[in-house]
């Protein structure tokens, strides 16, 4: 597939491009940022043909099929909205928008369009995470008692930019690691959390936004669910575990972008390691983008995944905020 980048990113730079030029006839034609100098030369070191500040531009040329978008948050639903009106499909980082509303936008307007919007929630890509989903879909686990999410980061040096200091740009470890846990919970679980109470705070990092949280989210199954993330703890490791009736499913490194970690199982019969598949998060998002692009199918992440993970990211930081629980309502996502 022929695409556009919109944001000379980070992501892009050390993943997304990789992995849109792994897929068969993968090509990347236009990088399209808000400084020029920077396109320039990130197009130079990307060996990418075109380049500028025009996303009009990109969006003319008949050539490009689909835009993956990778600009800060707030600027996804402007470029998602010109790219869908273009006609082309839309590949959109996490979170989908700021706002529900833009949202639900972005994802009517694709329908309308005929173009298939997806979002980049790598994690349910991961072969850990698919093999985690199998132990739970046959049965191994029994009912599912409880699932952990352990996301605590120290974010990187060369990130500490707008995630840590502008609000208006979606910054805040809500928006940027919450989002990720919703999507993740949600595909091993295939359900979504009815309401959510939660603390925030600011531990080092953020200067006017939280940069760690957890959470407590109520599922409709009685499946009890605890999620945590943070930028600010250097010495950890991230981790799920799956605590069901007839086994529990400790994973060990796998909130990651790369395809690492180890599976234990733990039941009556003792414990055993579960292997997985080890293809990139990434390559494996975008050849399913494309298939379901290709065959105008809702993405493996769609626009109404990357909406429910925004709702709930949303509902957490509201609970932290007010101290109150927050009941979740998706009527806008059916
Ligand atoms: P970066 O901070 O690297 O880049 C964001 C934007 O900042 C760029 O698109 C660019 O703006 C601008 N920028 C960066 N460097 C320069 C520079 N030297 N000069 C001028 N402008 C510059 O962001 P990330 O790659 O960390 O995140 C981008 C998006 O991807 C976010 O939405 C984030 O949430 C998401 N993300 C997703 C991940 C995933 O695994 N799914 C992982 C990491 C991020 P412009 O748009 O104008 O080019």
């Amino acid at each position: 597939m022929i695409w556009a980048l919109s944001g000379a990113s980070t992501i892009a730079s050390q993943y997304m491009i990789g992995a849109l030029r792994a897929q068969e006839g993968g090509t990347v034609r236009w990088v399209v940022s808000g400084s020029e100098d920077h396109a320039r030369r990130y197009a130079q070191s990307h060996d990418i043909p075109h380049s500028g500040t025009d996303l009009a531009a990109a969006l003319e040329d008949p050539a490009v099929e689909a835009v993956y978008i990778s600009s800060t948050n707030e600027k996804h639903h402007a470029q998602a909205m010109a790219a869908i009106a273009a006609g082309k499909h839309v590949l959109c980082e996490k979170p989908l928008a700021l706002s529900v509303a833009e949202a639900a936008e972005m994802i009517a307007a694709a329908r309308a369009a005929g173009v298939t919007l997806g979002v980049n929630h790598h994690l349910r890509h991961a072969g850990s995470h698919r093999a985690i989903r199998e132990a739970i879909a046959s049965g191994r686990l029994g009912r599912i008692l409880s699932l952990r999410v352990f996301h605590a980061v120290h974010l990187p040096e060369h990130l500490r930019g707008w995630r840590l200091d502008n609000p208006a740009a979606g910054g805040g470890v809500i928006p940027d690691i919450t989002v990720h846990n919703a999507d993740t919970v949600r595909y091993l679980l295939q359900e979504d959390p009815a309401s959510v109470i939660a603390e925030s705070a600011v531990s080092g990092m953020g200067q006017g936004v939280e940069d760690s949280a957890m959470s407590v989210w109520s599922m409709p199954s009685g499946a009890m669910v605890f999620s945590h993330e943070s930028f600010t703890h250097p010495h950890t490791t991230s981790g799920l575990e799956v605590h069901g009736t007839e086994g529990s499913l400790i994973a060990r490194d796998v909130m990651a972008q790369d395809p690492k970690g180890a599976l234990e199982l733990i039941t009556a019969a003792g414990r055993s390691a579960l292997p997985f598949d080890t293809t990139s998060l990434y390559e494996t998002a975008v050849r399913r983008f494309e298939a379901a692009a290709r065959d105008g199918r809702e993405a493996s992440a769609s626009g109404t995944d990357g909406l429910k993970s925004l709702m709930i990211a949303l509902a957490v930081r509201d609970a932290a905020q007010s101290g109150t629980r927050q009941s979740l309502d998706y009527g806008v996502a059916s």
